[in-house]
């Protein structure tokens, strides 16, 4: 079925957004503060609105994609009479706070909303694999997802409006912890004379494919980790690494996961002495 639906915001990923939603089939209309980005759409059929205003109007559904929470108030605020009794998606990256307030803030004027976490880069919208995390209410959701489903799999994660920005900000920081051991690896190597491509390619990919399921399985909450852990000989090992960066010359601020790792360790160390 066609819907009609606004995306605000034509930036590389609200370009993304409004393509893959004109090649579903559906019946859009778009809105940028710098006029020009939506030139390649409207050549594709979608319409451009000259304000924003004339955006949300046009639309039961609005899409918001833009820089950040500022302009998501600035671009939103002078509008929200006109949102009442629709529908607004904001897929703008921001913090849990900020996506409860701007929720309350819409239900204060009738306007009904979902958050939403992009977990993909923008040539991957529409694409297998990219996934977009949703949060509020769940009938909402269930009337939304099918609409959204060519940007990328949606999946609920919960009531709370701020929890799509929660579970895309822990998954980046999980995501930021495998690259920063993956640099602080290299650059142990290099610094001694090793071949990086071959030790990428070799060891340090299949190892990682080998022990991301068990590193993700493992991130307890409680300092109880399980006996097979052996926390006192993975503290041991951590000295040892870190020892072998510094001596290495690998600056000690690409070392922080490992410093990271230690303080766990030491902590599960102590639970597993005093029980
Ligand atoms: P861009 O920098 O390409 O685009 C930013 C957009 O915000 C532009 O449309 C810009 O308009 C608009 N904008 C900025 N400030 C204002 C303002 N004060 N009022 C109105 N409009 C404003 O960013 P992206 O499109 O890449 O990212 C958009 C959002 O998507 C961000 O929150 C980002 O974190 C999120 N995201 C992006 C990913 C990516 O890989 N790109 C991945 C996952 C999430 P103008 O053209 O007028 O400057």
């Amino acid at each position: 079925i066609t819907e009609r639906i606004t995306v605000l915001g034509l930036g590389a990923m609200g370009r993304a957004l409004a393509g893959a939603l004109l090649a579903a089939g559906h019946d859009v209309t778009v809105w940028n503060r710098t006029p020009g980005k939506a030139d390649g759409l409207v050549a594709r059929g979608a319409r451009s609105a000259p304000s924003v205003a004339e955006a949300v109007e046009a639309s039961p559904l609005t899409v918001v994609c833009l820089l950040n929470n500022a302009s998501v108030h600035e671009t939103l605020e002078p509008v929200v009479g006109k949102l009442a009794g629709r529908t607004l998606v904001n897929l703008t990256s921001g913090s849990a706070q900020q996506a409860r307030e701007l929720a309350s803030l819409l239900g204060e004027h009738g306007v009904r909303s979902l958050a939403g976490g992009i977990m993909a880069v923008p040539p991957m919208v529409g694409t297998e694999g990219a996934v977009i995390l949703y949060s509020g209410e769940r009938d909402l959701f269930d009337q939304v997802a099918p609409v959204l489903s060519p940007l990328a799999r949606p999946h609920w994660v919960g009531e709370d409006p701020g929890f799509a920005a929660l579970y895309d900000r822990a998954a980046l920081s999980g995501m930021y912890g495998i690259s920063a051991g993956a640099i602080h690896a290299v650059k142990l190597i290099h610094a001694e004379g090793g071949d990086v491509e071959t030790f990428k390619r070799e060891v340090l990919a299949p190892w990682m494919e080998l022990t991301l399921p068990l590193m993700v399985a493992g991130a307890v909450v409680s300092e109880e980790v399980p006996e097979e852990y052996n926390a006192d000989m993975q503290a041991v090992g951590l000295e040892t690494m870190l020892a072998t960066s510094a001596a290495a010359g690998v600056p000690d601020e690409l070392a922080g996961h490992l410093r990271a790792s230690l303080w766990v360790m030491r902590r599960a160390a102590q639970a597993g002495q005093v029980a």
